[in-house]
């Protein structure tokens, strides 16, 4: 662990919709260093995915201020922070949204087609070697409905790294996947965490919660508990576990 990467502090977020206004974060201060692999907890409604969005610059506090790597985020216009997003953050959802009737290559290729990219990656090179990182180099000509849920968040996974972010925020991605499944791509986070990925995830399975080495809880927006893991389960141990037919 290193020098901080994000310090978010005092961030309030309130929505409007005619004259009622909600508070979707209340206040929130968070260090996040890099290399950390982080749970981000609460119930329905806590503001766990006002806080990614912010976090993932898809969506601005009311007040507050976020550094990012060095650079105060509420000083970026909408290009600068278009820019950011596209170069430094891998977004990774609950739903995979991988286009449909489009292979897996084609899929993971999109960001760098889109991006007038400034790191000059090669998207046929660079999408082969994200999917085969993600452990499914033999499946770049499948479509989304030939890929079980579990691969298909992988592509995602791999989309999420073709363009070699500094970080991937991922909002409940293991939401929709079995036990096993859910395993599998813990044991992928784990692995790129320990090849030093900033990995911050939202959660509300206590279980999933058990492979980070940080857990934070928010409740009606505000920051309840913010606590290291001493010893994070080891997601391939157990999904070995699994494969034996040993209960976990
Ligand atoms: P979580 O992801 O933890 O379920 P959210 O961050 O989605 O919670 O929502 C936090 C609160 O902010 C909720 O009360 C929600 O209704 C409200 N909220 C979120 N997004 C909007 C929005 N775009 N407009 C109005 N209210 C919103
Ligand atoms: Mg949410």
């Amino acid at each position: 662990m290193s020098s901080p990467q994000i310090i978010l502090r005092d961030i309030r977020k309130i929505f409007t919709m005619g004259d009622v206004r909600v508070e979707a974060l209340g206040g929130v201060s968070l260090t996040i260093s890099k290399g950390e692999f982080i749970a981000v907890m609460g119930s329905s409604g806590s503001g766990k995915s006002t806080l990614m969005n912010i976090l993932g610059c898809l969506d601005t506090p009311t007040s507050g201020s976020y550094s990012f790597e060095g650079v105060q985020v509420e000083d970026l216009d909408g290009r600068q922070l278009a820019d950011l997003r596209n170069t430094k953050i891998g977004f990774v959802f609950q739903g995979f949204n991988l286009l449909p009737r489009t292979s897996a290559l084609e899929n993971v290729e999109l960001p760098l087609l889109y991006d007038r990219h400034r790191k000059k990656l090669e998207p046929r090179k660079s999408s082969i070697a994200a999917l085969e990182r993600v452990g499914l180099g033999k499946r770049l000509d499948h479509e989304p409905s030939q890929l079980s849920g579990g691969q298909q968040q992988r592509v995602a996974i791999a989309r999420a790294l073709v363009t070699q972010p500094s970080l991937i925020f991922a909002d409940e991605p293991t939401g929709n996947l079995d036990s096993r499944t859910t395993l599998e791509v813990l044991t992928l986070f784990q692995q790129l965490n320990r090849e030093g990925m900033t990995l911050v995830m939202v959660t509300h399975e206590p279980e999933v919660a058990q492979y980070v080495g940080r857990l934070v809880e928010l409740r009606d927006g505000q920051l309840l508990k913010d606590e290291r893991v001493e010893q994070p389960r080891d997601a391939a141990a157990d999904l070995q576990a699994q494969y034996r037919g040993a209960t976990v």
